[in-house]
């Protein structure tokens, strides 16, 4: 049996060695389009390589997708997060968690990843072709038998024919990228961006840059998109685990809206507005004498709590005793509905995946098997599976990539 897999990244490398593992007669070979295999485990996580997380049940592990998350759980239940950790250690690569969850080699390098599977390919005796870009695929039945032509970018390079492929050529920011795919009867939902950070042209909070703020909750207007968690205050407006977590749930919707939009943030991450006024009027009244400026409520880094002060138009010299009930009504306003213009997005230190690619009706998710092509099956962003940060685009990768290498 000759089996082709088209894409030399995380989940072309890890189709292709457990496709060797499962049959170890087969004849695999992994066809990668540049002159580079694992671009992306070498700069992923800040070049650390979030490998997986080490969140703890399949349902939690669910909720990390907002496209996927739910045709991911019979796949979780043979592969899951645990088994990535275990077939890595096994082989020689430790991992650690972190505090978040985020799950990392000891070493700290992505290298770790990479020699890894550098080392299983060699081991296991399976071809690498750098520079063969597919660009297109035809597909044959003979006597109950598929058989795949794979035509290459290259014009000096005669088609090649395999019994089996397992596609894992990543996401693509362009639907014109998924034309092949098209071709062959699968339909694609629309790629657009994931994983961004929101764009504020505000000059007060711009130059509270590096500041973070515990547990927000944000709200896009108009919408029912919401989340918290931690924020991070960038020299271009607002970043951070809740603002990723928004723009990922909220990649169509925000990319729909051309990324201009309204938030209304809480800081407090309290929405009974009752309750925020009642502990911060116990908190004046506890600190009456004191200037208000030099107290800090909720734990607020003092130069957001400056800050705040200044957007509610509350002089910091003022007594807490003298706030008054106006003074009082407009720091719970902005508080708990502070409201800022979003116009655009960036990246957060270059990572991002693509929402959309091959919608996942096109398989039969047993097996990771097209529905259109036997014995074609697909693996990695290509589909339309997508997570938020914290190491589960990986894991949708290796879970998929496992299953699919099982070719049954
Ligand atoms: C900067 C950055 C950091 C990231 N960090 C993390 C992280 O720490 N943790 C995490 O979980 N996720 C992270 N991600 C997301 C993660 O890297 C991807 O979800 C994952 O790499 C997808 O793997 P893949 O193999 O499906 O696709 P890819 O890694 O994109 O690999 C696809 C491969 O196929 C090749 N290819 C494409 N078309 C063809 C063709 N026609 N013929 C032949 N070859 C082709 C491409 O050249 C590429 O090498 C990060 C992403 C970025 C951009």
């Amino acid at each position: 049996m000759k089996v082709a897999v088209i894409g030399g990244g995380a989940a072309g490398f890890f189709a292709a060695i457990n496709t060797k593992i499962h049959h170890p007669n087969a004849s695999v070979t992994l066809l990668e389009k540049s002159k580079k295999v694992l671009a992306k485990v070498k700069i992923s996580g800040g070049g650390r390589c979030n490998v997986t997380t080490a969140t703890e049940h399949i349902s939690n592990l669910c909720k990390a997708y907002p496209r996927g998350g739910k045709q991911l759980k019979p796949l979780f239940k043979r592969f899951n997060n645990k088994h990535t950790i275990d077939w890595f250690e096994s082989r020689g690569v430790p991992l650690k968690s972190e505090a978040d969850l985020r799950m990392f080699p000891i070493s700290n390098r992505s290298q770790s990843i990479i020699d890894c599977l550098l080392g299983e390919i060699n081991k296991l005796g399976i071809k690498v072709e750098l520079g063969r870009s597919v660009s297109k695929v035809t597909h044959k039945v003979k006597h109950g038998h598929s058989n795949y032509q794979l035509h290459f970018n290259q014009t000096n390079t005669p088609p090649v024919y395999f019994d089996k492929l397992i596609i894992a050529t990543g996401g693509s920011p362009k639907v014109q990228g998924f034309e092949w795919l098209k071709t062959l009867g699968h339909s694609i939902s629309l790629p657009v961006p994931s994983l961004f950070t929101f764009n504020i042209k505000n000059p007060a909070l711009n130059q509270l840059m590096g500041l973070s703020v515990k547990q927000a909750h944000i709200q896009i207007q108009g919408q029912k998109l919401k989340s918290e968690g931690p924020v991070l205050i960038t020299h271009w407006g607002l970043s951070g685990p809740a603002i990723l977590k928004l723009s990922a749930f909220g990649a169509r919707a925000l990319n729909e809206l051309d990324y201009k939009f309204n938030i209304q943030i809480n800081w407090i991450n309290e929405h009974n507005q009752e309750k925020s006024a009642a502990s911060l009027k116990v908190f004046l009244e506890n600190n009456y004498q004191k200037q208000i400026g030099k107290t800090r409520p909720f734990a607020f880094p003092s130069r957001f709590w400056d800050y705040l002060l200044k957007r509610s138009q509350i002089d910091p010299q003022k007594k807490c005793g003298d706030i008054g009930k106006k003074g009082l009504n407009k720091l719970i306003q902005v508080l708990s509905y502070d409201i800022y213009t979003v116009n655009g997005k960036s990246t957060f230190k270059e990572e991002f995946v693509t929402c959309g690619g091959v919608e996942l009706q096109n398989l039969d998710l047993t097996s990771m098997q097209s529905k259109h092509c036997q014995g074609m099956y697909f693996a990695g962003e290509v589909l339309d599976i997508d997570g938020i940060t914290g190491g589960f685009n990986f894991q949708a990768a290796w879970t998929t990539a496992f299953i699919a290498s099982q070719l049954k």
